[in-house]
């Protein structure tokens, strides 16, 4: 046990999948991934704070910030989700009030609510004193999503399985990156969906990760990355949202070394050679008339961290 705090704040980060390899259906719905993960530099804020539950074992939540009208406020919620298995893995009721600010894009293929939810183990470990050993926290992550673990942990990693059993990767320098914010948001299962039916009988070939992305990665050089960035789900994002073609036309025609959709989308995600070439793509795109907005950002920055603690 370490000392139990009055309110603890933890930062936690995006993602983008520089490769994403998707194999057939297995048995039990999920897929077999190779899935390349960096984490970037937007990031929402989990503070836990004492707190009398919504209803009995379910933590109260609250949540502003851009899309935190489209946040679920209940046991839906994966921040809230995560504070009740952290409870229930220590024989303690969920007592916390969890108030999330969030400037990850909801429902943008950037793992938002994963991000949430690793947060959330972390902030309610703190201000419970129950100092959980990583290996547990991680486990804890795997449970409530294939996502969370990678939330935790960071920088880049692989992630094999259903994308939750992560071996971290070298980074070799810092990568410049522009995404761009769509409307509304894409649901992951329905993009799984049309990823299966756009694939219709064809063999699928076994995920595995591309030793050039991973040599790119480890020597820092965006050219190279840019060159080998893949997404196997970005046929079927763009089967659902045509319009996203003309968001990644834009943002090449802009000067972008590559683009692709950012996981399950609709998120769009470039790569530029420097922070120069970065803030003027990302200038250009704001005023394409192709997506909501754009933002300039690093990637390869660390997994959830906590900022502020209050004894
Ligand atoms: P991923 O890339 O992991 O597939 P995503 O980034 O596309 O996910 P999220 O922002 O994680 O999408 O949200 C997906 C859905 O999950 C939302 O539409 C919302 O209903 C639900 N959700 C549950 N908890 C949260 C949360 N804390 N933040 C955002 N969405 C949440």
């Amino acid at each position: 046990m370490s000392k139990p705090q009055r309110s603890v704040t933890v930062r936690v980060p995006a993602k983008v999948n520089v490769q994403l390899a998707v194999g057939p259906p297995r048995p039990d719905g999920f897929h077999d991934l190779a899935n390349v993960f960096l984490a970037v530099d937007i990031h929402d804020r989990v503070t836990a704070t004492p707190g009398a539950p919504a209803a009995p074992g379910t933590p109260r939540v609250s949540c502003t910030g851009p899309g935190s009208d489209r946040v679920p406020l209940d046991a839906g919620n994966l921040a809230v989700r995560a504070a009740v298995l952290l409870a229930a893995h220590h024989g303690r009721d969920p007592d916390v009030h969890l108030h999330i600010d969030k400037d990850i894009p909801v429902a943008g293929g950037m793992a938002g609510g994963s991000a949430d939810a690793a947060g959330a183990l972390l902030a309610c470990d703190a201000l419970w004193g129950t100092a959980t050993p990583r290996a547990e926290l991680l486990a804890l992550c795997a449970e409530l999503g294939s996502d969370v673990p990678f939330a935790l942990v960071g920088g880049a990693a692989l992630g094999l399985g259903r994308g939750e059993r992560l071996t971290g990767l070298p980074v070799g320098g810092t990568f410049h990156w522009v995404f761009a914010l769509a409307d509304g948001g894409l649901a992951t299962p329905d993009v799984y969906r049309a990823c299966d039916r756009l694939r219709g009988r064809s063999p699928v070939p076994a995920p595995a990760a591309d030793p050039a992305l991973l040599a790119a990665l480890e020597a820092g050089d965006a050219r190279a990355l840019a060159a080998a960035l893949t997404n196997d789900l970005q046929p079927a994002a763009l089967s659902l949202r045509p319009a996203l073609a003309d968001t990644l036309a834009a943002g090449e025609k802009a000067g972008a070394l590559a683009g692709l959709v950012s996981g399950s989308g609709p998120t769009c995600a470039f790569l530029a050679a420097d922070a120069a070439a970065a803030a003027s793509l990302a200038a250009s795109l704001a005023d394409s008339g192709t997506c909501r907005t754009a933002r300039a950002t690093t990637g390869g920055v660390a997994g959830a961290t906590t900022i502020e603690s209050h004894a």
